[in-house]
This record gives structure tokens, sequence and C-alpha cells, in this order.
């Protein structure tokens, strides 16, 4: 994601979760705080710690693991063979602020996404993780997809880490409201129209996500990175506009999958209602 209004979006939905009510969890994590910076590099990420901001002091196994689950789940690679991309840089903002993204660069996240538990810090870590899966392989401007793309890798992650609580939040929560009129408007006859053209940022996630969720329930559950790869062999890291790239996913699905997912949508609403939430434990 690179625009601010989205990224405020997610940080605030994982405040939210914080201060919904639900009970407090036993930390999972020890922290420790430093008054100076420190840095911390492998051959996977670089990255430096503010002074005084508290931090896991598993910190470096923690994001290691992260970076093997988005990469395990998507089968892509930090590195993709034929590239020479530099380690992963971890990027900490240290101003108060609550956002996140991610680019071919790495990723940007809060010191605040140290703070919280570990399903916030994960629901951060591996949905920007994802982003830079992707743009390591293709520059693309379709927030729909890359948005898609990061809930759904994401939410595959955590099932196979057996993350119960951060499944449910990233399929069953967090992009589970929409707003009848929004949905009616989005979820059209001309929804590939909307596709190409929406740039109302949060409708990205809402509408991404759904017709990912088609996209893997009709041509399987590897289906974006399949795109990302073939698209990668055609087109490498070029930029591409958002119509060029709609059009290339048009040849990897169907001329017709807009009109498909729309008739599809109505029949399978109740997949994207919001469910009970799981009880919330740390493995
Ligand atoms: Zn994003």
């Amino acid at each position: 994601m690179r625009r601010a209004k989205k990224l405020f979006l997610i940080s605030l939905t994982v405040l939210f979760v914080l201060q919904s009510g639900i009970s407090a969890p036993a930390l999972a994590l020890d922290y420790i705080t430093s008054a100076a910076p420190v840095t911390i590099t492998n051959d996977v990420f670089t990255m430096t710690i503010p002074a005084d901001v508290p931090y896991p002091t598993n910190i470096e196994s923690l994001i290691l693991a992260y970076c093997n689950w988005v990469q395990e789940a998507s089968g892509l690679s930090f590195f993709p063979p034929g590239t020479a991309y530099e380690n992963i840089i971890m990027r900490i903002t240290n101003d108060g602020g609550a956002y996140a993204y991610g680019g071919a660069f790495g990723i940007n996240v809060a010191n605040m996404d140290y703070l919280l538990d570990a399903a916030g810090a994960e629901f951060a870590y591996l949905h920007e993780l994802t982003h830079v899966l992707q743009f390591r392989l293709i520059n693309i401007d379709c927030p729909p997809f890359t948005e898609a793309f990061a809930i759904l890798n994401s939410a595959k992650a955590a099932k196979a880490q057996g993350l119960v609580y951060l499944y449910w939040h990233l399929m069953s929560f967090n992009y589970a409201y929409v707003d009848p009129s929004t949905e009616e408007a989005i979820i059209s006859s001309d929804f590939e129209t909307f596709y190409r053209t929406n740039e109302d940022g949060w409708d990205d996630y809402l509408y991404g996500f759904r017709f990912g969720v088609y996209l893997e329930t009709v041509y399987g559950a590897d289906i974006f990175t399949t795109i990302i790869q073939n698209h990668a062999a055609a087109f490498g890291t070029r930029a591409l506009t958002r119509n060029e790239f709609v059009d290339f996913l048009l040849t990897q699905t169907n001329v017709d999958v807009f009109i498909n997912f729309a008739e599809w949508y109505w029949q399978n609403k109740d997949l994207f209602e919001m469910k009970p939430e799981p009880p919330r434990f740390y493995p």
C-alpha cells in the first residue's frame, strides 16, 4: 500500500482490536528498551530500532519467522532468481504515527507495532512483507489486487502457523463490514470498470478481498502467485498501469471474470459476514 489514507485505516483497525473490550491477553513477549539506537542486520533484513522504544527481546527471530511464513505461504521469494535485491529494509516510524506500508525496498512499521500483542504485530508484518514479495517481482499500480494478495497471503500464513485468532481477524472480521450502498455500487454489473478506476482507498481492500476470495475459489489457492509469476515472466518489473494489469488479469482468468464474480458474490455473501471471535491464544 502506498497511500497514507489506506495505511492509516489499517493501523486504526489494529488499535480498535485492542480497545474493543477484548480482555487484554498476557503479552507473549519480553520487552527491552535501549538508550541508543539498535541496528539488527542479517541475510534477510536490516532494521534500526530507535532509542527508547520498547521492543521484544527476540525481535530478530520473530521477524525472520514472519519473513519465512509469507514466503512459504506464497511460494515467492524476497530474492527472486535473476534479480539483485538487497536485504529487506525495515524502517521504524518513531513519531507517534501509526501507519505501515511496504514496497520493493522493504517495509515501514510504527514503533507501536512492537507494543501490541503478538497478533497485532503479526497482522502488520505479514501484510507489509507480502507487499514486498509482490513489488520485488511486479511493479503494478492496482491496489485492489495488491491489497487482496496481502490479506489473503497473510491469512494463509496464519492458518499454516495455527494462528486461529489472526486468521479469523483477517477472513471474518477486519474486512467484513461494507456499507450496503457501497457494496451495491462496487459489486455491480459494471464491477470491471469499478475495479479499473476506483480511487477510494478503503474500498480497495473490501472489494479486492472479496474478488480475491472468488479467484482462489474458482482458479485455485495459488492463483495470486501464478498471476504474479506469469506477469513477472512477461513484463519483469516494468511499471504497468492499472488498466494494463487488469487486461493481463483477464488473460489469466476469464474475459468474463468480473461479471462471473458479481453473480457469484450475491450467492456467497455469507462467506464474508462477521463470524464469532475465537479464543485468543499464543502457540
Ligand atoms: Zn497493504
